[in-house]
């Protein structure tokens, strides 16, 4: 079987990873191998539709399912892009290159991958013999838990719950999240913060008196975070897109290829840029880009993962993590499946709060990493600069990108053509952006999206306006202690 967890090494089907989201012994899901594209198969997709390359390149990384029902799948996931390409690249000045991966429903990257799930969940748990419905429940502090709303909604065999901490999301995404349509989905705000949220719904997971009274009703848990082999197996089909297409527009060349800059959180999507490069796409670095929660720059230029610092609240809230989960994965590679390596480091980290992976390690994760980071100041700055320059309207988790993609060249003389990964509409967070232009705005999120609008004749997506308006359809608030009782409830609202 093609999948082992980073902790242990037992090996399961992709299908039964999808179903099972994390190890048993609390390690995630990584391939074995992976397979190896040529030059030929890159010109090859350059002839492809969107959902025609993210099957093809599923059916290569995932056993268990055809290409043929990956491609049904796919059509069905992106259909409800507003860009006909679904992840376009556009062209910048000085050989860089804007890889535009909001054009799903909820204007974030993560439509991506959580358009797709809900189809490799449910036809996994179908292969699997699974007959109880799928009931997803996630905590979330903003887009992930819009973006599973809108996966999951009025999908067949699967219900969804969100659970946010009140006060503790932007407008739009707390808008968004109340306005959720569709039979089979429940969004409750907590009293509490994130981590209330967070530790509420992990502690439903494992507590078995929980789960019983699930099963009883039909019902069998699992979740939609970004560890799950079903939302980073769509993620590298995006990389290997953007290659084919700038190859065969001739923007960079198969021998030298090109850089990848890319704004991270938990490691997921950059991650997925490292699968991409090892199947063969011609990437040359990858440049891992933080906010002010710098624990990544400073781990790839230190070799020690230290998450014992403070947390920033910063205008790139997808970003602000001190634990990036998906590096894990990566982790297991450069210590070519050591796995009980990688338990050790996990082990430590929830023990100490650091782990070190020492000079050879930390040489050869140079050799392919860059790190650096952008303080919200800097990222305003080159928010105002890419529209002043070059009329593009980046929202502020891209601006750290692309801040930090300019400073590698200045750093290092590398002038290689550069992607950089945009994973949000500037107009999710239009407050900042305005800000970030100087233009004045009075009024809510909303006010502030038709003030950019027409300051910079950028059209904003459809679904803005029509946020506005929409009726709320959730308005139940629980305590943290009383979560689980909420679900059992079924919720009645
Ligand atoms: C989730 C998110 C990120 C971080 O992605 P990771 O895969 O967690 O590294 C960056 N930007 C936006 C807008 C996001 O929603």
């Amino acid at each position: 079987m093609p999948f082992m967890s980073t902790r242990g090494a037992e090996k399961i089907s992709a299908p039964e990873a999808i179903v099972r989201g994390i190890a048993p012994d609390g390690g995630l899901y990584a391939p074995l191998s992976l397979p190896n594209l040529s030059r030929e198969d890159f010109i090859e997709f350059a002839k492809m539709d969107y959902p025609a390359r993210a099957a093809r390149t599923l059916a290569l990384l995932l056993d268990g399912f055809t290409e043929a029902e990956l491609l049904e799948m796919a059509r069905a996931a992106y259909a409800r892009f507003d860009d006909p390409q679904v992840a376009p690249v556009k062209e910048l000045k000085a050989h860089r290159h804007v890889l535009e991966l909001f054009h799903g429903p909820t204007m974030a990257f993560k439509d991506m991958a959580l358009q797709m799930l809900p189809w490799l969940m449910t036809a996994s748990a179908r292969k699997q013999g699974e007959m109880r419905e799928i009931a997803i429940l996630t905590a979330t502090s903003g887009d992930t838990g819009k973006a599973a709303l809108e996966g999951f909604q009025d999908v067949p065999g699967t219900s969804v719950t969100v659970f946010y901490p009140l006060g503790g999301v932007s407008a739009v995404q707390e808008k968004q999240m109340v306005t959720s349509q569709g039979k089979n989905v429940h969004v409750t705000a907590v009293r509490g913060n994130f981590d209330d949220a967070q530790t509420g719904v992990k502690t439903l997971f494992a507590d078995p008196e929980f789960i019983a009274k699930m099963n009883a009703q039909g019902k069998t848990l699992s979740s939609a975070n970004s560890i799950n082999l079903g939302r980073l197996a769509p993620q590298v089909a995006y990389y290997l897109s953007a290659c084919a297409d700038l190859l065969a527009k001739g923007a960079i060349n198969w021998e030298d290829g090109l850089n990848v800059c890319v704004p991270t959180g938990n490691f997921g999507n950059i991650l997925a840029a490292w699968y991409a490069k090892r199947m063969g796409a011609p990437i040359a670095k990858l440049i891992c880009a933080s906010n002010k929660n710098d624990v990544l720059a400073d781990f790839i230029r230190t070799g020690i993962y230290d998450r014992r610092r403070d947390f920033h609240k910063t205008i790139s809230p997808s970003m602000d993590i001190l634990i990036s989960s998906n590096l894990e994965r990566f982790l297991l590679e450069l210590c070519q499946g050591d796995c009980k390596q990688v338990a050790g480091w996990m082990k430590q980290l929830s023990a100490e709060g650091k782990y070190d992976i020492g000079a050879e390690r930390l040489a050869s994760l140079q050799k392919i990493f860059y790190g650096g980071f952008a303080d919200d100041e800097r990222t305003a700055q080159t928010i105002q600069k890419a529209w002043q320059d070059e009329k593009y309207l980046l929202d502020p988790h891209t601006a750290v990108a692309a801040c930090v993609a300019d400073d590698y060249r200045r750093d290092t003389g590398d002038e290689k053509p550069m992607l950089i990964v945009s994973t949000a509409s500037p107009y999710k967070f239009a407050s900042d952006v305005a800000d970030a232009l100087n233009v004045t705005v009075e009024g809510d999120a909303f006010a502030a999206a038709s003030i950019l609008e027409n300051y910079t004749g950028v059209k904003a997506p459809d679904q803005v306006a029509k946020l506005k308006d929409l009726p709320v359809l959730h308005s139940r608030i629980c305590d943290k202690e009383k979560m689980g009782e909420a679900v059992l409830a079924g919720f009645n609202d």
